[in-house]
């Protein structure tokens, strides 16, 4: 006992002299965050609190330069620590000394700081870099997708890897700064509000400033480059509205895009009696060029559209669907991308409502017609939300399976407890990450109701689960055939 007093004492003598403040040797930080479906996404020993991403573009090359500057937090004792990077560095310094970096893998980059770092100290990375991002192929695929007018950085889970280097995981949430220069006359769109307007840099470049207030998620953050027609407009409760629209839209796809993208407010609006305050400064969308992307986003505070969701005419409840993710997914994100249920079931609930609220059809008379339609062996029924796995991480079981569950639930605690149970959900959470357990101890403890076997059967059980009751064979719902396509393209992430 004595014996190992005296060398603790030594030991923290010697660290005193070097600002070290634990006894444990620094290691290296994990090169995952620790996520079941994606194990080395995200890393450990660190917490990000804020990135600035300082950009220039230029659509004709895809040549992407730039510097992010990223404030973090060690958690542990740190020699060593990972990024999630595909891009081109030239130089990292950390807290203002050069850091050596290497390649692991297709995504991780390795850094080394100068000095180790303590437990508890704060840490500045600074990243500088450049390259071509349609050209990384990571995870087998590239998520940057180029237009004829510039490119657009939107995809989940992955997407980061491509224009900026990050902790990238939902678990580790920070506020954002990001600034792109682009030929002049060329949008460059993101999330938040615009600190200042765009200013003339030199050599006919013009510089775009975005700044996202509260806490995002990396996938969440987005970068849309090209040529858009922009509508603003102010909230009845002072956010700012910010809209953009390709100018490569034809009139018939750009008057339905608008037709229901401008209806964000208002849809926006009636989202918060049902789920609680609007948790970000800003709101809108943005509407992709043709043939671009092929599926919707809900980035934080401004979703991105495909063209796509409006051929047939408007569609407002892709608009609704985004929208709900402001609050589940943006604000209440999956602590593990097991949990994705709790964003797609939910706002695709959210759609099911949307249309009860118009009287195109009760969210029963969709819970009807959805579980007597789907056959049988579909993978619905042979996926459990709650564990779908990779290759159904968008599938069916998520979004209608996981929307059936709400309403099962909503069924068995009545309106009131079922609406108490989502708001105090958003509230309880809001910027923060949430498991699929703590939803159902939520429901379990607002209801006062056992509610296990009613979860057992439509979140862990790969099977079609037996109702009560047999049902009529239902008609389809007028909302249906756009509830219907809207899902359609919503899979293909
Ligand atoms: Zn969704």
């Amino acid at each position: 006992m004595r014996r190992l007093l005296v060398a603790t004492l030594a030991t923290a003598l010697t660290l005193a002299g070097t600002g070290v403040a634990a006894q444990a040797a620094p290691a290296p930080g994990a090169p995952g965050i620790g996520d079941s479906y994606y194990p080395d996404y995200g890393n450990g020993g660190y917490d990000v609190s804020h990135y600035d991403i300082r950009l220039r573009y230029t659509p004709a090359t895809d040549k992407l330069t730039g510097t992010t500057t990223i404030l973090a937090g060690a958690t542990q004792d740190l020699s060593r620590f990972n990024l999630d990077f595909v891009l081109d560095v030239s130089s990292i310094q950390v807290n203002n000394r050069p850091a050596t970096f290497a390649r692991q893998g297709d995504h991780e980059l390795v850094v080394t700081p100068a000095r180790t770092i303590a437990a508890g100290a704060a840490i500045t990375i600074v990243v500088q870099y450049s390259g071509v991002p349609s050209s990384k192929v990571a995870a087998g695929f590239t998520a940057w997708t180029r237009t004829p007018d510039g490119a657009l950085a939107i995809g989940e889970p992955q997407i980061a890897w491509w224009w900026y280097p990050s902790n990238d995981h939902p678990s580790d949430k920070a506020t954002f700064d990001v600034s792109v220069s682009v030929p002049d006359g060329v949008e460059a769109i993101s999330n938040g509000v615009q600190p200042r307007p765009p200013v003339r840099e030199t050599l006919g470049y013009t510089r775009w400033s975005w700044r996202s207030l509260k806490p995002q998620a990396t996938y969440l953050t987005f970068l849309t480059v090209g040529q858009y027609d922009v509508t603003t407009d102010t909230t009845a409760d002072g956010s700012t509205v910010y809209n953009a629209y390709s100018q490569l839209l034809t009139p018939d796809f750009r008057d339905a895009a608008k037709a229901s993208v401008e209806r964000t407010a208002e849809i926006t609006d009636w989202e918060s009696t049902v789920f609680g305050p609007f948790p970000f400064e800003a709101r809108g969308g943005v509407v992709t060029s043709p043939g671009t992307l092929g599926f919707a986003l809900e980035n934080q505070t401004r979703p991105n559209y495909s063209s796509a969701f409006f051929r047939r005419g408007s569609n407002t409840s892709v608009v609704v669907h985004e929208n709900a993710h402001q609050w589940f997914g943006d604000s209440v994100s999956v602590r593990n991308w097991q949990n994705i249920w709790l964003n797609e079931g939910f706002a695709s609930y959210a759609e099911w409502l949307w249309s009860e609220k118009n009287d195109e059809g009760t969210a029963q008379e969709i819970f009807d017609y959805l579980y007597a339609t789907y056959p049988d062996d579909a993978a619905i029924w042979t996926t459990a939300p709650a564990d779908p796995g990779t290759a159904e991480l968008f599938g069916d079981a998520v979004y209608d399976r996981g929307a059936m569950t709400l309403h099962q639930l909503r069924l068995a605690v009545g309106d009131d407890d079922f609406f108490t149970i989502l708001r105090t959900w958003t509230a309880e959470h809001k910027y923060g990450n949430a498991t699929t357990e703590e939803f159902t101890a939520l429901a379990e403890k607002i209801s006062g109701q056992d509610l296990d076997a009613l979860f057992q059967a439509w979140l862990y059980t790969p099977s079609k689960p037996v109702l009560a009751a047999s049902l009529a064979a239902p008609v389809a719902p007028k909302s249906w055939a756009q509830i219907s396509q809207t899902h359609t393209l919503l899979h293909e992430h």
